[in-house]
């Protein structure tokens, strides 16, 4: 969250939120190891804007983006949705909120019943929520199909009936029928090909306008989560260690593992950069370290081309440099 935020206009909070894995114990060893997906994440999502949440596969985002919507329990810290704890809500009390908050899937393919026509799956939210009648939960699907650029006369056909781009919208009417403040959206374009997810990312962004929605839009490629993110987190090992405004972060890097993600972006160089943002592709070596065996210090360290002494001995803190921007670094790349 940037420094001016303020209460008001916050709809999602959470603090301090893990999300652990005990495994099993191995036979050399008693004590129990725990995978940690998601290690202590604090963020703020202000209503009609897009957090953008980014990282390399593992990194934990899309473990954190379910426990903002408490589909996975947390192990600790704290979310609240429109000034509601909703961390410690029994499912009877979290029913009434959940239609508020609503989940996109990456997969369209996996994530909608291959026996049930299109109709029935985008109805399936309005019937669990009791939306009214038969006549108006068919009418309301129908007003769904055509918000998201789908024909009302293919709601009898089943999802394999239908392009990828086109299964992608079924799920986002399907998101859109308890008519959502918040929004998840889980990798949404990246099973999608390259041509068809440009149409997809406008769609939300027209949803967004026409709705008043609310995105966290995770992604694990910098360059998809820039024209739709209004704010980017950084995630590495399922830490937050950069949070900023999307443009600003773009030009100016705090943080060296956005900088090495930043330099994997193709033609991001549109003469507006900073000396921050390299030219030449940053090849990081080394390979992500274990979520179970996260290095002493900065969880970076051990792929970071700038660490010395002190980030093997103190884990940095997510702060706010000078400039505004949040980074969680002993030595930042800008004040
Ligand atoms: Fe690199 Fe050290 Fe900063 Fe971690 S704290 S990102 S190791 S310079």
């Amino acid at each position: 969250m940037s420094a001016q935020t303020t209460t008001a206009e916050v709809l999602l909070r959470a603090s301090d939120v893990t999300k652990h894995y005990p495994l099993r114990a191995d036979g050399l060893s008693r004590r129990r190891k725990v995978l940690r997906a998601v290690d202590g994440v604090s963020l703020e999502v202000r209503g009609g804007e897009t957090l953008g949440i980014v990282g390399e596969s593992g990194c934990g985002k899309s473990t954190l983006g379910r426990c903002l919507v408490r589909l996975t329990e947390l192990t600790g810290g704290r979310v609240e949705f429109d000034g509601q704890d909703i961390s410690t809500l029994s499912t009877r009390r979290l029913r009434p909120v959940r239609p508020g908050m609503q989940l996109v899937f990456q997969d369209p393919q996996a994530s909608l019943n291959p026996r049930r026509r299109a109709g029935d799956i985008v109805a399936e939210p309005l019937l669990v929520h009791r939306y009214g009648d038969g006549a108006a939960v068919r009418r309301r699907v129908a007003e769904l199909f055509d918000v998201v650029g789908l024909a009302a006369a293919h709601l009898d056909r089943y999802p394999h009936e239908f392009s990828g781009g086109q299964r992608q919208r079924i799920g986002i009417a399907r998101a859109l029928a308890t008519n959502p403040k918040l929004i998840v959206a889980d990798e949404p374009v990246s099973a999608l090909d390259v041509s068809i997810q440009a149409q997809v990312l406008n769609l939300f962004a027209d949803l967004q306008e026409e709705f008043a929605l609310t995105y966290v839009f995770i992604a694990h490629d910098l360059g998809v989560v820039r024209h739709v993110s209004d704010r980017i987190a950084v995630m590495y090992l399922g830490e937050i260690v950069e949070l900023g405004e999307t443009e600003a972060l773009y030009k100016e890097p705090a943080h060296p593992y956005t900088q090495a993600l930043l330099s994997a972006v193709p033609d991001i160089d549109d003469g507006t950069l900073s000396d921050e943002v390299p030219r030449e592709r940053i090849v990081l070596t080394g390979e992500v370290p274990n979520p179970v065996d996260k290095p002493t210090g900065c969880p970076f360290r051990t792929r970071c081309p700038y660490a010395r002494e002190r980030c093997a001995l103190e884990r940095p803190q997510l702060t706010v440099t000078a400039s505004g921007r949040r980074t969680a670094c002993h030595f930042p790349l800008i004040d």
